[in-house]
């Protein structure tokens, strides 16, 4: 027992550093393991995660925001995001995320949050455009006008034509007018899609004052108890003083309720671009982003809202009557793989 108890100290002397080496091991494999985590998971999720791994420690340093923020600028502008919704995103994150204690394993889930946050902060949520046009009925027992802005080729027809199918599917009686007097074909077309609907349709002759056409038709619903207008106009090219200067005229004279402005989600910059000189000169209320079905990449869709500071009503999802949908915030989530 003598002999026993004398060793026993030398052995405990010599385990020590035994055990200190398992728990070195120990902490190097849950290292390895939760970069192993964040490779798996980065398979999984969306192109954000790449850069995450680079983040090594618990409390997170101005150097570690810095070497994830380059990256992500660079896929923010790789996805048609405008680069000052970029600055903003970046400003928001550094904001959110600089000194901020979390687990190594939560990391990750704190930079995709705060940048979700610092995305849905971007957009605004539509008004209920139904509810509205119902509304306004039943209070002013007049029409509500909408008036359609956007060059030619970005969807401004379809997308009306879209929208008049889906009020009348709602029961919401509709007229078009085609104030687009100024392109042969705008006419034509315009009246095909009434046709196909059944929605009657004001025109006049190529040429003539495109806020007639308009006015005709306000009168016309008035006169028969219809409860929404949606106008086309002419889409020659934004910057054109005398085509702006004939948008102001309608406006002047028909007072819509809504000024829709259509751009393409696929044309990125140019959209944004485009619906800024719109905003500026005849300001509008509102978006339709077309194209959003063949859009890969999602970042006009945040671009051009935070760069008018107007909602985006609603996305065009295809060439068929039924593809016209509601936006919502999330969706632009999904579309930038962020879920
Ligand atoms: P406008 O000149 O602005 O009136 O443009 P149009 O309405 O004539 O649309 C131009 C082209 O884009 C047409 O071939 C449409 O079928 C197509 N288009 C419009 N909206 C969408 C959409 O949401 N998705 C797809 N894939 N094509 C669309």
């Amino acid at each position: 027992e003598e002999e026993l108890e004398e060793e026993l100290p030398k052995l405990e002397e010599r385990i020590e550093p035994i055990k200190k080496q398992v728990e070195q091991v120990g902490k190097e494999s849950e290292e390895i393991i939760s970069e192993e985590e964040i490779k798996e998971s980065e398979e999984k999720k969306g192109f954000f995660s790449r850069f995450i791994s680079k983040i090594k420690s618990a409390k997170i340093q101005q150097e570690q925001i810095d070497e994830i923020l380059e990256p992500l600028e660079l896929i923010l502008l790789e996805n048609n995001v405008a680069l000052e919704v970029v600055d903003k995103i970046k400003e928001n994150l550094i904001n959110t995320l600089l000194g901020k204690e979390v687990k190594r394993s939560e990391i990750e889930k704190t930079i995709i949050n705060s940048l979700k946050n610092s995305i849905i902060g971007v957009l605004i949520e539509p008004p209920n455009l139904i509810k509205e046009i119902k509304e306004n009925y039943e209070k002013t027992d007049k029409p509500y006008i909408i008036i359609f802005f956007g060059i030619n080729g970005s969807g401004k027809t379809t997308s009306i034509a879209k929208l008049a199918y889906k009020l009348k599917k709602e029961g919401i009686s509709c007229i078009l007018a085609a104030a687009d007097t100024f392109r042969a074909a705008s006419i034509e077309q315009l009246e095909k899609h009434a046709s196909n609907l059944q929605v009657p349709i004001i025109k006049h002759d190529y040429g003539s004052d495109p806020t007639a056409v308009a006015f005709d038709a306000v009168k016309y619903a008035e006169k028969h108890h219809i409860k929404a207008v949606l106008i086309d106009t002419a889409g020659r090219m934004y910057t054109k003083e005398n085509l702006l200067k004939q948008m102001e005229k309608i406006i002047r004279v028909i007072k819509p309720d809504l000024k829709i402005f259509v751009a393409e989600s696929i044309a990125g910059n140019d959209s944004i671009e485009q619906a800024k000189t719109f905003n500026e000169t005849v300001g509008i209320d509102g978006i339709i982003l077309s194209k959003a079905d063949v859009d890969e990449r999602g970042g006009t869709i945040l671009s051009v809202s935070y760069v008018t500071n107007k909602p985006i009503y609603f996305l065009g999802t295809g060439q068929r009557m039924e593809d016209l949908v509601e936006f919502k915030k999330k969706d632009i989530i999904e579309k930038l793989r962020l879920k």
